[in-house]
């Protein structure tokens, strides 16, 4: 019989209502066996992540030694969906709340304390559909590193659910090197939805949030775009990456790995199809030839150009030497015969570092000329066989001057399946629309 993971994002299991909804997802289908979970997430626009609501408990607890004000919504946020559950007579929330108050107090951990939504919203999940609680921090670890350790994991899994008909497991966290409980960047319950799925050697890995599929663009800003029916994992990373959120950007890794298909599903509209998102060599380039449009805000291009930089021996290593002494990661970086640019994101000179970065550089490569561009967006569009396409570009680049976007930064990178432009921060919704609208109307 084949085996499907299903991770529930926090907008599917916000109250207890929603629980119910997803307990019958869960039921309508035997292949459904393993559930991954993340913290109740907000009810309504202008609500508060079960997740942001801890992150304030471990500053409370850090400032006055106890959280006892911030833990009273996390307790009433639960209590409630105990009692829309139905469920106040038989389970005993409270002595788990209880519990969680004292260890988040004791143990004085960012990553314990905002790991307690999942663990939380996993034992009730699993109380509700009759199905073992396997808590996350006795399967996924972390390495010295901080890095997933798959060695030890993987066996740790199988084994644990091969044993169970089904079981509920809180997704965003771990155990790290030092056996304290480590969690993923924000977000990261798809990642470990993910592991599991690659770790039982899953057909499926369900991913149920709140739109219908991954679609062509931000439904921020532009009206009901487009849904993407099938795309490929390298689309996704690509897209994942550059800001289109509905999947953590590395969730796909593990999967990848063992060739296990994502499906994007609703679970506000099961019904409905959802996105496929298969491995490269399964997939079928159909339909458009651009997949999706995403895109971040918020970085920093740094233009350096020196005559016949290209013949000089170690200029780029002498330019990333700069880069890694002062703990910096880069972008991108597209380069011509004589200039080089790197892509930085801008939060690495909210302290105002970027002249002395600057001269740095100068004094390391002696350009013929430095300067940066600030407030700088990026925009990914992205597609296979794409920027191969002569006349894409040609569309690209015209939909953006029609639109009277000024293009900073070109990168086509090598990266076949992506054109990137830099933009002014204050065009980047503009931007969007124009490529949307060029290739989707
Ligand atoms: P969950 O709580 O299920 O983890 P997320 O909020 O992390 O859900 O992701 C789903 C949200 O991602 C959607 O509600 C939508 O606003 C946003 N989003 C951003 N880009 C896209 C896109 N290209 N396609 C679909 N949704 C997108
Ligand atoms: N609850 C965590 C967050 O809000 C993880 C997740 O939802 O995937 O980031
Ligand atoms: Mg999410």
């Amino acid at each position: 019989m084949s085996l499907t993971v299903c991770k529930f994002g926090g907008s599917s299991l916000a109250d207890g209502n929603n629980i119910t909804r997803v307990t019958e997802i869960v039921k309508s289908d035997p292949a459904r066996r393993f559930v991954v979970v993340s913290a109740p997430g907000k009810r309504y626009s202008g609500d508060i992540k079960v997740t942001d609501m801890l992150y304030e408990c471990y500053k409370e607890s850090k400032e006055k030694g106890n959280c006892s004000a911030a833990f009273e919504k996390i307790r009433r946020r639960f209590y409630s969906i105990v009692e829309e559950l139905g469920m106040d007579t038989f389970f005993d929330i409270g002595k788990i709340l209880d519990e969680t108050e004292r260890e988040i107090e004791s143990r004085k951990s960012a990553d314990f304390t905002a790991s307690r939504g999942e663990y939380l919203n996993a034992r009730v999940v699993a109380a509700k559909m009759g199905l073992p609680f396997i808590d996350a921090k006795d399967i996924i670890f972390f390495d010295k590193n901080g890095q997933f350790d798959e060695a030890r994991s993987y066996p740790l899994i199988a084994e644990k659910l091969e044993k169970c008909e089904g079981a509920v497991i809180p997704g965003f966290y771990g155990t790290d090197a030092e056996g304290n409980i480590k969690t993923f960047s924000r977000g990261g319950s798809d990642i470990s939805g993910s592991i599991v799925a690659r770790a039982v050697n899953a057909d499926l890995y369900e991913n149920w949030t709140d739109v219908s599929g991954f679609l062509a663009c931000d439904p921020r800003i532009v009206e009901h775009p487009q849904k993407i029916e099938i795309i490929s994992f390298k689309e996704l990373r690509e897209l994942s990456y550059m800001g289109a959120n509905v999947l953590h950007a590395d969730s796909i890794f593990p999967v990848r790995k063992g060739d296990i298909p994502i499906k994007i599903k609703n679970t506000f509209r099961p019904e409905d199809a959802g996105t496929l998102i298969l491995p490269s060599k399964k997939y079928v380039k159909h339909g458009n030839i651009v997949t999706g449009i995403a895109g971040k805000k918020d970085f920093t291009v740094i233009y350096l150009e020196k005559s016949m930089m290209n013949s000089e021996i170690g200029f780029a290593r002498k330019v990333l030497s700069v880069l890694e002494r002062r703990g910096i990661c880069f972008e991108h970086m597209p380069s011509g015969i004589d200039t080089l640019s790197l892509v930085i994101e801008s939060k690495y000179f909210a302290d105002g570092s970027l002249d002395s970065l600057l001269k740095e550089l100068s004094e390391a490569v002696q350009p013929d000329y430095i300067h940066a561009l600030e407030n700088i967006a990026l925009v990914a569009t992205v597609g296979h066989g794409m920027a191969s396409n002569i006349g894409t570009s040609a569309r690209l680049f015209k939909a953006l001057s029609d639109a009277g976007i000024n293009i900073r930064m070109i990168d086509q990178g090598s990266s076949e399946i992506n054109i990137i432009v830099g933009i002014d921060n204050d065009d980047y919704e503009k931007c969007v629309r124009a490529i949307y609208r060029e290739f989707f109307s």
